[in-house]
Protein backbone atom coordinates (compact mmCIF):
# COMPACT_ATOMS: atom_id res chain seq x y z
CA UNK A 1 0.00 0.00 0.00
CA UNK A 2 1.66 3.39 -0.66
CA UNK A 3 2.21 5.56 1.94
CA UNK A 4 1.04 9.46 2.73
CA UNK A 5 3.83 11.56 4.46
CA UNK A 6 3.64 14.29 7.11
CA UNK A 7 5.90 15.32 9.79
CA UNK A 8 4.49 14.32 12.99
CA UNK A 9 2.06 11.02 12.93
CA UNK A 10 0.45 10.97 16.32
CA UNK A 11 -1.09 8.34 17.48
CA UNK A 12 -4.17 8.45 20.46
CA UNK A 13 -6.52 11.15 20.10
CA UNK A 14 -6.78 11.77 24.28
CA UNK A 15 -6.04 14.86 25.88
CA UNK A 16 -2.07 14.76 25.10
CA UNK A 17 -2.49 13.74 21.50
CA UNK A 18 -5.22 15.96 20.72
CA UNK A 19 -3.49 18.95 22.31
CA UNK A 20 -0.13 18.33 20.39
CA UNK A 21 -1.81 18.21 17.15
CA UNK A 22 -3.54 21.39 18.02
CA UNK A 23 -0.24 23.41 19.31
CA UNK A 24 1.41 21.55 16.12
CA UNK A 25 -1.04 22.62 13.73
CA UNK A 26 -1.28 26.46 15.33
CA UNK A 27 2.79 25.82 14.24
CA UNK A 28 2.34 25.18 11.26
CA UNK A 29 3.68 21.60 11.29
CA UNK A 30 1.75 19.18 8.95
CA UNK A 31 0.53 16.54 11.63
CA UNK A 32 -2.01 13.07 11.42
CA UNK A 33 -3.90 11.73 14.46
CA UNK A 34 -4.72 8.01 14.33
CA UNK A 35 -7.24 6.92 17.36
CA UNK A 36 -8.80 3.18 17.34
CA UNK A 37 -12.01 4.21 18.98
CA UNK A 38 -14.74 6.08 17.10
CA UNK A 39 -14.84 9.80 17.78
CA UNK A 40 -18.22 9.51 20.15
CA UNK A 41 -16.46 6.91 22.40
CA UNK A 42 -13.31 9.19 23.13
CA UNK A 43 -15.97 12.40 23.70
CA UNK A 44 -18.06 10.45 25.79
CA UNK A 45 -15.35 8.73 27.99
CA UNK A 46 -16.31 10.38 31.53
CA UNK A 47 -12.39 10.31 33.29
CA UNK A 48 -9.75 13.67 35.11
CA UNK A 49 -11.74 17.39 35.65
CA UNK A 50 -9.87 19.66 37.42
CA UNK A 51 -7.23 21.37 35.19
CA UNK A 52 -4.22 23.18 36.61
CA UNK A 53 -3.72 26.57 36.75
CA UNK A 54 -1.77 27.07 33.68
CA UNK A 55 -3.70 24.62 31.26
CA UNK A 56 -6.59 27.26 31.41
CA UNK A 57 -4.55 29.49 30.87
CA UNK A 58 -3.12 27.28 27.51
CA UNK A 59 -6.21 26.41 26.62
CA UNK A 60 -7.49 30.23 26.59
CA UNK A 61 -4.37 31.14 24.21
CA UNK A 62 -4.10 28.36 21.96
CA UNK A 63 -7.98 29.36 21.19
CA UNK A 64 -9.86 26.87 23.20
CA UNK A 65 -11.05 28.54 26.63
CA UNK A 66 -14.59 30.30 25.45
CA UNK A 67 -16.72 27.02 26.37
CA UNK A 68 -14.47 26.38 29.40
CA UNK A 69 -14.90 30.01 30.74
CA UNK A 70 -18.73 30.15 29.93
CA UNK A 71 -19.19 26.61 31.35
CA UNK A 72 -16.16 25.46 33.67
CA UNK A 73 -16.37 25.99 37.33
CA UNK A 74 -13.72 27.96 38.38
CA UNK A 75 -12.55 27.12 42.58
CA UNK A 76 -10.42 28.87 44.61
CA UNK A 77 -10.03 26.78 47.39
CA UNK A 78 -10.61 23.02 48.09
CA UNK A 79 -11.71 21.29 51.81
CA UNK A 80 -9.62 18.31 53.24
CA UNK A 81 -12.34 16.60 56.01
CA UNK A 82 -11.15 14.64 59.04
CA UNK A 83 -12.32 14.46 62.36
CA UNK A 84 -15.77 15.69 61.87
CA UNK A 85 -14.59 19.27 61.09
CA UNK A 86 -14.04 20.43 57.28
CA UNK A 87 -10.87 22.66 56.76
CA UNK A 88 -10.87 25.17 53.98
CA UNK A 89 -7.41 25.97 51.92
CA UNK A 90 -7.61 28.84 50.00
CA UNK A 91 -5.78 28.36 46.59
CA UNK A 92 -5.65 31.49 45.25
CA UNK A 93 -4.48 33.05 48.60
CA UNK A 94 -1.66 30.56 49.12
CA UNK A 95 -0.60 30.20 45.19
CA UNK A 96 0.18 34.09 44.57
CA UNK A 97 -3.64 34.45 42.84
CA UNK A 98 -3.98 31.03 40.92
CA UNK A 99 -6.66 29.01 40.68
CA UNK A 100 -7.75 25.41 39.28
CA UNK A 101 -11.28 25.00 36.48
CA UNK A 102 -13.41 22.79 37.39
CA UNK A 103 -14.10 21.21 33.61
CA UNK A 104 -14.54 17.73 32.51
CA UNK A 105 -12.02 15.90 30.19
CA UNK A 106 -14.07 15.18 27.89
CA UNK A 107 -15.16 18.23 27.28
CA UNK A 108 -11.75 19.26 26.78
CA UNK A 109 -11.55 16.22 24.19
CA UNK A 110 -15.04 17.78 22.22
CA UNK A 111 -13.50 21.58 22.26
CA UNK A 112 -9.76 19.92 20.89
CA UNK A 113 -11.62 17.90 18.22
CA UNK A 114 -14.33 20.29 17.31
CA UNK A 115 -11.36 22.45 17.00
CA UNK A 116 -9.47 20.21 14.73
CA UNK A 117 -12.11 19.43 12.33
CA UNK A 118 -12.91 22.96 12.04
CA UNK A 119 -8.83 23.52 10.98
CA UNK A 120 -9.20 20.82 8.30
CA UNK A 121 -6.04 18.85 10.06
CA UNK A 122 -6.16 14.94 9.69
CA UNK A 123 -7.90 12.98 12.43
CA UNK A 124 -8.42 9.41 11.40
CA UNK A 125 -11.17 7.50 13.74
CA UNK A 126 -11.13 3.53 13.74
CA UNK A 127 -7.87 2.82 12.95
CA UNK A 128 -7.38 -0.37 13.52
CA UNK A 129 -4.23 -2.71 13.80
CA UNK A 130 -1.91 0.86 14.67
CA UNK A 131 1.81 -0.77 14.21
CA UNK A 132 4.90 1.71 14.36
CA UNK A 133 8.48 0.55 12.24
CA UNK A 134 11.87 2.09 11.89
CA UNK A 135 11.23 3.85 14.88
CA UNK A 136 14.97 3.91 15.51
CA UNK A 137 16.16 5.50 12.34
CA UNK A 138 15.17 9.03 10.52
CA UNK A 139 12.28 7.67 8.76
CA UNK A 140 9.82 5.91 10.65
CA UNK A 141 6.49 5.03 9.34
CA UNK A 142 3.07 4.18 10.88
CA UNK A 143 0.87 1.53 9.15
CA UNK A 144 -2.98 0.67 10.02
CA UNK A 145 -5.53 -1.23 8.50
CA UNK A 146 -5.97 1.07 5.64
CA UNK A 147 -3.26 3.33 5.50
CA UNK A 148 0.25 4.07 6.17
CA UNK A 149 2.26 6.85 6.89
CA UNK A 150 6.05 7.99 6.22
CA UNK A 151 7.13 10.55 8.55
CA UNK A 152 9.69 12.19 10.61
CA UNK A 153 8.59 12.10 14.15
CA UNK A 154 5.80 9.68 15.98
CA UNK A 155 4.65 10.91 18.80
CA UNK A 156 2.98 8.02 21.34
CA UNK A 157 -0.05 9.49 23.03
CA UNK A 158 -1.44 6.49 23.10
CA UNK A 159 -2.60 6.08 27.26
CA UNK A 160 -1.56 3.81 29.18
CA UNK A 161 -2.46 0.56 27.36
CA UNK A 162 -1.61 1.57 23.82
CA UNK A 163 1.08 0.23 21.58
CA UNK A 164 3.99 3.11 21.48
CA UNK A 165 4.93 2.27 25.02
CA UNK A 166 6.11 -1.78 24.34
CA UNK A 167 7.23 -0.37 20.82
CA UNK A 168 10.46 0.48 22.74
CA UNK A 169 12.74 -2.59 22.88
CA UNK A 170 12.28 -3.72 26.54
CA UNK A 171 16.02 -3.30 27.16
CA UNK A 172 15.74 0.04 26.37
CA UNK A 173 13.22 1.32 28.88
CA UNK A 174 13.00 1.03 32.61
CA UNK A 175 9.72 0.52 34.25
CA UNK A 176 8.92 2.46 38.01
CA UNK A 177 5.48 0.61 39.11
CA UNK A 178 3.57 1.06 42.41
CA UNK A 179 0.57 -0.71 42.65
CA UNK A 180 -2.14 0.97 45.49
CA UNK A 181 -3.91 -1.70 48.52
CA UNK A 182 -7.32 0.04 47.32
CA UNK A 183 -9.20 1.48 44.38
CA UNK A 184 -11.71 4.76 43.89
CA UNK A 185 -15.72 3.25 43.64
CA UNK A 186 -16.73 6.50 41.63
CA UNK A 187 -19.87 7.33 40.47
CA UNK A 188 -21.51 10.33 38.18
CA UNK A 189 -24.81 11.54 39.41
CA UNK A 190 -27.33 14.19 38.59
CA UNK A 191 -27.05 16.08 41.65
CA UNK A 192 -26.63 19.58 42.90
CA UNK A 193 -23.08 19.41 44.31
CA UNK A 194 -23.40 19.62 48.10
CA UNK A 195 -20.37 21.74 48.16
CA UNK A 196 -19.54 24.47 45.62
CA UNK A 197 -16.15 23.21 45.93
CA UNK A 198 -14.33 19.76 45.98
CA UNK A 199 -13.69 17.86 49.58
CA UNK A 200 -11.06 15.47 50.18
CA UNK A 201 -12.18 13.85 53.16
CA UNK A 202 -9.84 11.17 55.32
CA UNK A 203 -12.45 9.16 57.57
CA UNK A 204 -11.61 6.12 59.72
CA UNK A 205 -14.08 3.89 56.96
CA UNK A 206 -11.89 5.24 54.47
CA UNK A 207 -11.27 8.03 52.08
CA UNK A 208 -14.12 9.80 50.06
CA UNK A 209 -14.26 12.63 47.20
CA UNK A 210 -17.14 15.19 46.67
CA UNK A 211 -16.13 16.54 43.17
CA UNK A 212 -18.81 18.24 40.54
CA UNK A 213 -19.04 18.22 36.94
CA UNK A 214 -21.46 20.77 36.40
CA UNK A 215 -23.73 22.69 38.93
CA UNK A 216 -26.11 19.90 38.52
CA UNK A 217 -23.63 17.02 38.23
CA UNK A 218 -22.05 15.66 40.97
CA UNK A 219 -18.80 13.29 40.83
CA UNK A 220 -18.44 11.25 44.07
CA UNK A 221 -15.83 8.60 44.84
CA UNK A 222 -15.78 6.45 47.85
CA UNK A 223 -12.35 4.09 48.88
CA UNK A 224 -12.64 0.85 47.81
CA UNK A 225 -10.82 -2.56 47.47
CA UNK A 226 -9.25 -3.31 44.10
CA UNK A 227 -11.34 -6.56 43.52
CA UNK A 228 -14.53 -4.51 44.69
CA UNK A 229 -17.89 -6.31 43.64
CA UNK A 230 -20.23 -3.55 42.61
CA UNK A 231 -23.21 -5.47 42.78
CA UNK A 232 -22.91 -5.40 46.18
CA UNK A 233 -22.71 -1.64 46.46
CA UNK A 234 -26.67 0.00 45.90
CA UNK A 235 -27.29 3.31 45.34
CA UNK A 236 -28.83 3.59 48.91
CA UNK A 237 -25.36 2.51 50.33
CA UNK A 238 -23.22 4.37 48.29
CA UNK A 239 -24.96 7.32 49.01
CA UNK A 240 -24.96 6.22 52.88
CA UNK A 241 -21.25 5.95 52.87
CA UNK A 242 -20.30 9.04 51.14
CA UNK A 243 -22.47 10.66 53.20
CA UNK A 244 -20.93 9.17 56.16
CA UNK A 245 -17.76 9.72 55.45
CA UNK A 246 -17.89 13.72 53.80
CA UNK A 247 -19.89 14.06 57.03
CA UNK A 248 -22.53 16.10 55.43
CA UNK A 249 -26.26 15.24 53.82
CA UNK A 250 -25.95 15.08 49.93
CA UNK A 251 -29.00 16.22 47.80
CA UNK A 252 -28.81 12.61 45.70
CA UNK A 253 -30.06 12.08 41.75
CA UNK A 254 -30.44 9.40 39.43
CA UNK A 255 -26.92 7.64 39.52
CA UNK A 256 -25.73 8.15 35.41
CA UNK A 257 -22.41 6.06 35.95
CA UNK A 258 -20.38 3.42 38.39
CA UNK A 259 -17.26 2.31 37.82
CA UNK A 260 -14.35 0.63 40.07
CA UNK A 261 -11.08 2.87 39.11
CA UNK A 262 -7.44 1.19 40.17
CA UNK A 263 -5.01 2.98 42.11
CA UNK A 264 -1.87 2.66 40.18
CA UNK A 265 1.65 4.95 39.82
CA UNK A 266 4.01 3.89 37.05
CA UNK A 267 6.90 6.02 34.91
CA UNK A 268 8.75 4.73 32.19
CA UNK A 269 12.04 6.43 31.38
CA UNK A 270 13.47 7.62 29.07
CA UNK A 271 10.10 8.68 27.38
CA UNK A 272 11.95 8.55 24.03
CA UNK A 273 13.19 5.74 21.25
CA UNK A 274 14.88 7.16 18.21
CA UNK A 275 12.31 9.18 16.70
CA UNK A 276 9.24 7.66 18.69
CA UNK A 277 8.45 10.23 21.73
CA UNK A 278 6.01 9.21 24.57
CA UNK A 279 3.60 11.81 26.37
CA UNK A 280 0.35 11.55 28.88
CA UNK A 281 -0.38 8.27 29.82
CA UNK A 282 1.69 6.20 27.46
CA UNK A 283 4.52 7.13 29.64
CA UNK A 284 3.54 6.97 33.33
CA UNK A 285 0.23 7.27 35.69
CA UNK A 286 -0.62 8.71 38.71
CA UNK A 287 -3.01 7.94 41.23
CA UNK A 288 -6.17 10.59 40.83
CA UNK A 289 -5.93 11.66 44.21
CA UNK A 290 -3.58 15.03 42.99
CA UNK A 291 -5.90 15.19 40.27
CA UNK A 292 -2.51 15.21 38.01
CA UNK A 293 -3.37 12.54 35.12
CA UNK A 294 -4.57 14.97 32.47
CA UNK A 295 -2.19 17.75 33.82
CA UNK A 296 0.82 15.52 33.35
CA UNK A 297 -0.39 14.65 29.71
CA UNK A 298 -0.97 18.41 29.18
CA UNK A 299 2.82 19.88 30.11
CA UNK A 300 4.40 16.57 28.37
CA UNK A 301 2.63 18.08 25.21
CA UNK A 302 3.44 21.28 25.57
CA UNK A 303 7.36 20.27 25.94
CA UNK A 304 7.27 18.20 23.14
CA UNK A 305 5.44 20.76 20.53
CA UNK A 306 8.25 23.62 21.73
CA UNK A 307 10.81 19.95 20.86
CA UNK A 308 9.42 19.41 17.31
CA UNK A 309 9.18 23.42 16.41
CA UNK A 310 12.80 23.69 16.85
CA UNK A 311 13.44 20.87 14.85
CA UNK A 312 11.30 20.45 12.09
CA UNK A 313 11.53 24.61 11.51
CA UNK A 314 14.55 25.25 12.67
CA UNK A 315 16.91 21.84 12.85
CA UNK A 316 17.92 22.00 15.78
CA UNK A 317 17.62 19.05 18.34
CA UNK A 318 18.93 20.22 21.58
CA UNK A 319 15.22 20.48 23.01
CA UNK A 320 14.52 16.81 21.64
CA UNK A 321 17.09 15.47 23.23
CA UNK A 322 16.27 16.80 26.41
CA UNK A 323 12.82 16.35 25.96
CA UNK A 324 12.62 13.21 28.65
CA UNK A 325 14.41 14.53 31.33
CA UNK A 326 12.97 17.67 31.34
CA UNK A 327 9.43 15.79 31.61
CA UNK A 328 10.89 13.46 33.86
CA UNK A 329 11.80 16.36 36.49
CA UNK A 330 8.10 17.55 36.52
CA UNK A 331 6.49 13.75 36.69
CA UNK A 332 8.35 12.68 39.33
CA UNK A 333 7.54 15.63 41.34
CA UNK A 334 4.05 14.69 40.74
CA UNK A 335 3.78 10.90 41.63
CA UNK A 336 5.38 12.36 44.83
CA UNK A 337 2.67 14.47 45.27
CA UNK A 338 0.00 12.28 44.27
CA UNK A 339 1.10 9.81 46.41
CA UNK A 340 1.19 12.30 49.11
CA UNK A 341 -2.07 12.79 49.34
CA UNK A 342 -3.15 9.27 48.58
CA UNK A 343 -1.07 8.41 51.88
CA UNK A 344 -2.49 11.58 53.77
CA UNK A 345 -6.23 10.44 53.16
CA UNK A 346 -6.76 6.87 52.36
CA UNK A 347 -6.85 4.15 55.02
CA UNK A 348 -4.43 1.26 54.47
CA UNK A 349 -4.94 -2.17 55.35
CA UNK A 350 -3.12 -3.11 58.57
CA UNK A 351 -3.20 0.64 59.61
CA UNK A 352 -3.17 0.66 63.16
CA UNK A 353 -4.09 3.39 66.24
CA UNK A 354 -0.24 5.07 65.48
CA UNK A 355 -0.44 5.40 61.96
CA UNK A 356 -3.87 6.63 62.13
CA UNK A 357 -2.37 9.06 64.60
CA UNK A 358 0.19 10.30 62.66
CA UNK A 359 -1.97 10.85 59.13
CA UNK A 360 -4.01 12.60 61.43
CA UNK A 361 -1.54 15.18 62.97
CA UNK A 362 -0.37 15.52 59.56
CA UNK A 363 -4.01 16.60 58.49
CA UNK A 364 -3.54 18.97 61.60
CA UNK A 365 -0.30 20.44 60.20
CA UNK A 366 -1.12 20.71 56.65
CA UNK A 367 -4.55 22.31 57.63
CA UNK A 368 -2.90 25.20 60.46
CA UNK A 369 0.63 25.98 59.12
CA UNK A 370 0.87 28.46 56.23
CA UNK A 371 4.08 26.91 55.38
CA UNK A 372 2.30 23.23 54.91
CA UNK A 373 -0.65 24.84 53.25
CA UNK A 374 1.03 26.39 50.44
CA UNK A 375 3.75 23.54 49.40
CA UNK A 376 -0.11 21.96 49.27
CA UNK A 377 -1.66 24.62 46.78
CA UNK A 378 1.49 25.41 44.93
CA UNK A 379 1.60 21.46 44.08
CA UNK A 380 -2.12 21.63 43.30
CA UNK A 381 -2.68 24.51 41.27
CA UNK A 382 0.40 23.15 39.02
CA UNK A 383 4.11 23.84 39.78
CA UNK A 384 5.83 26.43 37.22
CA UNK A 385 7.28 25.68 34.80
CA UNK A 386 11.11 26.30 35.37
CA UNK A 387 11.15 24.39 38.48
C1 LIG B 1 -11.33 5.57 34.64
C2 LIG B 1 -10.34 6.69 34.76
C3 LIG B 1 -10.61 7.76 35.61
C4 LIG B 1 -9.69 8.79 35.73
N1 LIG B 1 -9.95 9.82 36.60
C5 LIG B 1 -9.05 10.81 36.74
C6 LIG B 1 -9.28 11.86 37.64
O1 LIG B 1 -10.29 11.92 38.31
N2 LIG B 1 -8.33 12.84 37.73
C7 LIG B 1 -7.18 12.82 36.99
O2 LIG B 1 -6.36 13.72 37.07
N3 LIG B 1 -6.94 11.82 36.13
C8 LIG B 1 -7.85 10.83 35.99
N4 LIG B 1 -7.60 9.84 35.12
C9 LIG B 1 -6.39 9.93 34.34
C10 LIG B 1 -6.56 10.84 33.13
O3 LIG B 1 -7.83 10.64 32.58
C11 LIG B 1 -5.44 10.53 32.14
O4 LIG B 1 -4.23 10.89 32.76
C12 LIG B 1 -5.57 11.22 30.79
O5 LIG B 1 -6.63 10.65 30.07
C13 LIG B 1 -4.28 11.09 29.99
O6 LIG B 1 -4.47 11.54 28.68
P1 LIG B 1 -3.72 10.84 27.47
O7 LIG B 1 -4.12 11.60 26.27
O8 LIG B 1 -2.29 10.69 27.80
O9 LIG B 1 -4.29 9.35 27.43
P2 LIG B 1 -5.75 8.82 27.10
O10 LIG B 1 -6.77 9.79 27.55
O11 LIG B 1 -5.81 7.43 27.62
O12 LIG B 1 -5.82 8.80 25.52
C14 LIG B 1 -5.14 7.83 24.76
C15 LIG B 1 -5.89 7.62 23.47
O13 LIG B 1 -5.18 6.71 22.65
C16 LIG B 1 -6.11 5.79 22.07
N5 LIG B 1 -5.39 4.55 21.73
C17 LIG B 1 -4.99 3.57 22.58
N6 LIG B 1 -4.37 2.59 21.90
C18 LIG B 1 -4.37 2.97 20.60
C19 LIG B 1 -3.88 2.39 19.41
N7 LIG B 1 -3.26 1.19 19.44
N8 LIG B 1 -4.03 3.05 18.25
C20 LIG B 1 -4.65 4.25 18.20
N9 LIG B 1 -5.15 4.85 19.31
C21 LIG B 1 -5.00 4.23 20.49
C22 LIG B 1 -7.17 5.62 23.13
O14 LIG B 1 -8.38 5.14 22.59
C23 LIG B 1 -7.28 7.02 23.68
O15 LIG B 1 -8.24 7.79 23.01
C24 LIG B 1 -8.49 8.79 34.99
C25 LIG B 1 -8.24 7.73 34.13
C26 LIG B 1 -9.13 6.69 34.02
C27 LIG B 1 -8.81 5.54 33.11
Amino acid sequence: MASERTQVAIIGAGPAGLMLGHLLTQAGIDNVILERQSRDYVEQRIRAGVLEHWVAELLRDSGLGARMDREGLLHHGISLAFEEQRHRLDLTSLSGGKSVMVYGQHEVVKDLIARRLADGAPLVFEAADVALHEIGGPRPRVAWRGGALDCDVIAGCDGFHGISRPSIPAERRQGFDHVYPFAWLGILAESTPASHELIYASHERGFALLSMRSPTISRLYLQCSPDEDLSQWSDRRIWDELSTRLGLALPEGPILQKGVTAMRSYVTAPMRHGRLFLAGDAAHIVPPTGAKGMNLAMADVRVLAAALQAFLRDGSAALLDSYSATCLRRIWKAQRFSAWMTGLLHRYPGHDAFSRRLQLAELDYVTSSTAAATALAENYVGLPFDS
